[in-house]
Formats: structure tokens, sequence, C-alpha cells
């Protein structure tokens, strides 16, 4: 059995569970999905941090020092969880989001809706590098912040020059949305870092 936790103060929680169910009926694995409110006590194999809206999510996870999340997310990956971030989830592991730096697991420069207002949401096909995968994927991009540069780590994907999909060892960031399709190897990927 593989427990899934989805961080869920915020943002678009359901369509990850759906999709994790869809992974577990078709890879034969027993998936169970924890949605996850509160992060004293984690006991999953993997974390994934939705899309949403980064600075309410920072707002909800802040303690005194104003570093409890980013703590958390330092332990479980430094115990060899996989941790996945999708868009603004991405920006929560990012080291510098505009020119503003965080302990977060992620050595990269991100700019929060880099893509500006013309483009605020768009579609593309991109191509996407998963090890031995190498495909073309139609990504969703809403609001979606822009990877300027990636410090350390893989870059899985590219759009127009920057990266879109970033790994580090058992750290992986997305800045377009996977769960919006019905494109399951993004977490089989994922779910194999395990
Ligand atoms: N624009 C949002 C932010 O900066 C991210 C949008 C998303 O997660 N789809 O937090």
């Amino acid at each position: 059995m593989l427990k899934i936790g989805i961080f869920a103060l915020q943002g678009d929680v359901s369509e990850h569970t759906k999709m994790l169910h869809n992974v577990g009926k078709e890879s034969g694995k027993d998936i169970k999905v924890a949605e996850l409110r509160n992060f004293e006590i984690f006991d999953c194999d993997a974390l994934i941090i939705p899309g949403g809206e980064s600075t309410a999510m920072r707002k909800l996870t802040h303690d005194e020092d104003g570093n409890k999340f980013l703590n958390f997310l330092k332990k479980i990956s430094g115990e060899g969880i996989p941790v996945m971030g999708i868009c603004a989830g991405l920006i929560l592991l990012a080291k510098n989001v505009n020119n503003k730096f965080y302990d977060g697991l992620l050595d990269i420069d991100v700019k929060r809706n880099g893509y500006g207002r013309q483009r605020e949401s768009f579609e593309t096909d991109i191509v996407l590098n998963l090890g031995k995968i190498t495909e073309k994927f139609h990504a969703i991009f809403i609001r979606a912040p822009v990877i300027e540069k990636v410090n350390r780590g893989e870059i899985l994907a590219n759009f127009e020059g920057k990266a879109v999909a970033v790994k580090d060892k058992n750290v992986m960031g997305i800045t377009f949305h996977p769960e919006l399709t019905n494109y399951r190897k993004i977490y089989k990927y994922f779910l194999n870092l395990i």
C-alpha cells in the first residue's frame, strides 16, 4: 500500500486525488490519499503540493519564525520522501521567488505570474523527458510562474527556452497542471521515486 499526502489547506486538491486513484487502478497498486492539514504527524510515502495561491498557502503554514512548513519539507525530503509541487506548489518549493529568498527545496529562481496578463492562462504542447520516456504533452498553464533559472537539478521539460518542469533528486516542481489532463505518466514517474 502507498499512502500519498496532498497538502490541502488551499488550492485544487480533488483533481490530484482522482488522478492518484486512477493511477492506482491502472497500475494495480493500492494507493491511499491523505488530505493533509496538519504537519505535526506525517506518515505518507510521498507529498504533493497542489496549485492554488502561494501567498495564501504561505500564510496558512507560517508559525512564529515563519518557517514551519519549509522545515517540515526539509525534514521529509531529507528522509528520502518524494515531494512534488505544482504551480503555486512549485513556488513554495523555490529558493528564489521574485528575488526574495526562502529556505526552499528547489534551487530555482522563479517569477510569480511570469507569463503576464496577455497569457494569464494558456495551453500548449511541450516535450516531456521522464527518464526513459520522451513524449509530447499538452500542458495547461494557469497564472503560472516562470522559472527564470535552474541553479541545481534536471530539467524535465522546457517551453520557450525556460524550464517548466524540474527535478532535483526526490523533489519535483512543475509550472503547469497535469492534474487537469488524462496524462498519468508524470504521477507514475513521481511515484517511482518512492
Ligand atoms: N499565480 C499563483 C501564485 O502565484 C499560482 C497559480 C496556480 O497555482 N495555478 O501563487
